[in-house]
């Protein structure tokens, strides 16, 4: 494939949605219930109608993330894609009880946490697939945790999307957007740091996540070091 994949953040109205485009564009996440217009308008300035798109794949089944994929679904004829152990969130319309990271968490947690149209993926992804065939240079590649179905892309140039893997800053990112931090809710711990372990290894040029970012894998390294220090700390 010609050129390196560039990506466009999407800023929406909880969460940070990505536009990828290399041969043909591929939209990650679709923000939460009502985030159409402006995932519309930000596909729109970047000249890409949602007619146009290869693909919509899903970082992971929570409500800012598959929001408004129900919505987005009759104006484009892309496969939906998720993993195979969250589609049943996306299918359901709500998210489920995870354990809380922080007391932040636990406050901001009853505004993300809305209801949703559920959507039905069509592309259920069960092993790390490649992009190409969507026009991206790039593969999927398998990072639970945060939830037991979520992904990332790593795309060829180095760099990641790594949806709720981890958060950058405070109050979605307008704190200390580039700081690491724990993602609000987590499946496991353990699975959350040996995935963030793995993107790591990849050597990522850039991290890009759901809210806030983009992460420097150096910061990401730092935390981790932290936060595995503190659990094995902690343990005792
Ligand atoms: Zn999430
Ligand atoms: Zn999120």
């Amino acid at each position: 494939m010609a050129d390196t994949p560039t990506i466009t953040r999407i800023r929406l109205s909880i969460s940070t949605a990505y536009l990828i485009r290399h041969e043909r564009p591929v939209l990650v996440d679709t923000g939460a219930p009502g985030d159409l217009p402006r995932l519309t308008a930000a596909l729109a300035a970047a000249g890409v109608a949602p007619a146009d798109l290869a693909l919509v794949i899903h970082t992971h089944g929570h409500a800012d993330h598959v929001g408004s994929s129900a919505a987005l679904r009759p104006l484009t004829t892309a496969p939906f894609a998720i993993h195979v152990l969250d589609d049943f969130i996306a299918r359901s319309g709500s998210n489920p009880h995870s354990e809380f990271t922080s007391l932040e968490a636990r406050i901001l947690l009853p505004f993300v946490n809305k209801p949703f149209s559920p959507v039905h993926c069509d592309l259920i992804v069960r092993e790390e697939i490649s992009l190409a065939p969507y026009g991206v240079a790039g593969r999927v590649i398998f990072t639970p945790g945060h939830t037991d179905g979520s992904i990332s892309l790593l795309l060829e140039d180095g760099d990641v999307i790594a949806g709720d893997v981890l958060i950058g800053g405070a109050l979605g990112g307008k704190l200390q957007g580039s700081r690491p931090k724990w993602p609000y809710t987590v499946t496991s711990r353990h699975q959350l740091l040996a995935s963030i372990r793995r993107i790591l290894a990849l050597k990522p040029r850039q991290i890009y996540v759901g809210h806030g970012g983009p992460l420097a894998p150096a910061d990401v390294a730092r935390w981790l070091e932290q936060a595995t220090s503190h659990a094995a700390a902690t343990k005792g």
